[in-house]
């Protein structure tokens, strides 16, 4: 390799570690406005298989979330997120609390202490993320869960490593959102949706929605960053 190789090798590293604790924070407060935006939307949801608390309760732990971020602006990305998993724990409650907030936690020791971080190191955060959802959940896809919606868009990640930011985001989000969709002739097989049997079909799940409205959040506090 030539020293203009890897010149313009290590130029690219460098850019490709553009996200920081600012992104962190960009996008949970995003996620906090799209959960906020859709509360009564996802409780909906929630009232047909459930018992009406998802978007209540989701609102209430990102709310919390945000005010975390302020109090912990000083922390690297890492323990950024393994707050936000702790106190989505305590305060969104129901199954969605310490599903959610292992997918934080795991993601935030995914991303170690790194003070930067890539697209590369984003995707396998967010994978880890999953990886802790189904450690505890157990719910594989096609059981009616927000694991439809996270498969698919870890996947498009994955898929899209070499395409630009913007472009692989934007295909993460519309593949959690056809996730969502591809739940509605679903039997529910985990969770409170599955005392339903039968009567779950016909029904979009409300955390996978609540899993799409997260990558939507992802898109935008990116999409906000590269203005
Ligand atoms: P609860 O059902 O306790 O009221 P929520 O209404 O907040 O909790 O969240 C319900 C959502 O949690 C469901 O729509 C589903 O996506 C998700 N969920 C439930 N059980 C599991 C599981 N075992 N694995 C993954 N997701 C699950
Ligand atoms: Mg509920």
């Amino acid at each position: 390799m030539s020293a203009g190789e890897r010149r313009t090798q290590r130029t690219r590293r460098a850019s490709d570690a553009r996200f920081d604790r600012g992104t962190i924070a960009r996008w949970i407060g995003a996620c906090a406005d799209e959960i906020g935006a859709n509360r009564d939307y996802l409780t909906q949801l929630d009232a047909a298989t459930g018992d009406a608390d998802h978007g209540v309760n989701m609102d209430r732990g990102f709310t919390a979330a945000v005010t975390v971020l302020g109090a912990a602006s000083e922390l690297p990305p890492g323990d950024l997120l393994a707050e936000v998993g702790s106190t989505i724990v305590l305060r969104v409650g129901g199954a969605a609390g310490p599903l959610y907030g292992t997918a934080f936690r795991e993601m935030g020791a995914a991303l170690g202490d790194r003070d930067r971080f890539g697209l590369a190191e984003l995707t396998d955060a967010l994978a880890a993320g999953l990886d802790g959802i189904v450690k505890l959940g157990a719910a594989v896809e096609g059981d009616k869960t927000m694991v439809d919606a996270w498969v698919p868009a870890v996947d498009a990640l994955r898929s899209d490593g070499k395409r630009d930011l913007a472009g692989t985001l934007r295909h993460a989000r519309i593949a959690a959102e056809a996730g969502a969709t591809r739940t509605i002739p679903m039997q529910a097989r985990k969770g409170r949706a599955s005392y339903l049997g039968p009567r779950s079909v016909g029904h979009q799940d409300p955390g996978a929605t609540s899993t799409a409205l997260l990558f939507a959040a992802l898109e935008r506090a990116v999409e906000a960053e590269e203005r």
